[in-house]
């Protein structure tokens, strides 16, 4: 009778041991089968901090308000001083380009090491005619095109009077500003572009472990060429400007995966004509937990990095 008990027993625990093994590799296999997640990045994003004062040796990115447009003062600080640069000059309805050489004025900042002109539309360049006759522009960096508008021609000749050429943007190109280094990611095939958003240079800058990407108006499909032409690390950052003031056409689900941002910001105006940011593209944040920054709900946004961690810088 014992003896029984204790075969019952037995067969109980090999039974048991069985179907934990089974369950066991029943879960390896939907694990090792389960296509990656593109969509969620980690969900364990590192929190933006927020400081009152930023240190004097850490970089600072301003998201400068210039309603329905971008403008982006990159601040690098170096043993004399700051290294400035300027991505775009954009101009809209309410906000002249006064805005910007304002901006610039009262920072004191009379030199730009880079001007970066995205591309040839009024919200990216508008005021980079000002730009160039407020302060000195060492170095200007734009796409390859041709465009017409008043704007760019005026640009043009204020470059001509300065006695000004510029660098045409070309991928993989990668440049020091103090020790900041920034690479061009995009566009990838300036020859081919159909959609003038496109001809937006899309850059990465790298501040010690920390980095930020800054993408003009490019859509979806000149960001699905730079993945093709560019390893995923290019892409992955700590802050992510969002394509063209959030429209649904830019910051296609792969191409934020690819970021994996810890924050997002967007450059808009408020109560802009365009519906933008767009709901899918809030949407497609959300899904990704990644917070995210407006400059139509904020007014102008400063970031600053230590080289380690990127913090936001408040007035409170
Ligand atoms: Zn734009």
């Amino acid at each position: 009778m014992a003896r029984r008990r204790s075969k019952k027993k037995q067969m109980k625990i090999i039974k048991s041991v069985v179907a934990f093994v089974i369950v066991l590799i029943l879960g390896l296999i939907s694990w090792l089968t389960e296509p990656w997640q593109y969509i969620g990045g980690d969900d364990d994003k590192t929190e933006i901090g927020t400081k009152n004062e930023a240190n004097i040796s850490d970089l600072q990115v301003h998201y400068i308000d210039v309603g329905q447009a971008d403008s982006i003062l990159v601040r690098v600080p170096t043993e004399d001083g700051t290294e400035n640069m300027l991505i775009d000059a954009g101009t809209s309805s309410g906000y002249s380009d006064e805005v910007i050489t304002g901006y610039l004025s009262d920072l004191g900042i009379d030199t730009l090491t880079y001007m970066i002109i995205t591309h040839p539309h009024l919200d990216h360049g508008g005021a980079a005619e000002e730009v160039i006759e407020a302060v000195d522009v060492e170095n200007i960096i734009l796409p390859e095109c041709d465009a017409s508008q008043a704007f760019w021609l005026g640009m043009f000749e204020a470059m001509d009077a300065k006695g000004l050429s510029y660098i045409p943007s070309e991928m993989g190109d990668t440049y020091q500003i103090g020790e900041a280094s920034f690479t061009i990611l995009g566009p990838v095939d300036v020859d081919n572009v159909k959609d003038t958003n496109d001809y937006s240079i899309v850059i990465r800058l790298d501040y010690g472990e920390t980095s930020f990407v800054f993408t003009g108006d490019a859509t979806v499909e000149s960001e699905e060429q730079m993945l093709e032409k560019n390893p995923v690390s290019a892409f992955k950052c700590d802050v992510l400007k969002i394509g063209h003031h959030g429209s649904r056409t830019s910051t296609g689900e792969e191409f934020l995966a690819a970021c994996d941002p810890d924050l997002a910001i967007i450059s808009c105006g408020a109560g802009n004509s365009y519906g933008h940011p767009t709901e899918e593209v809030l949407d497609r944040l959300a899904n990704a937990n990644v917070p995210l920054l407006r400059t139509d709900l904020e007014g102008t946004i400063i970031l600053a990095s230590d080289k380690n961690e990127v913090y936001r810088l408040t007035n409170d």
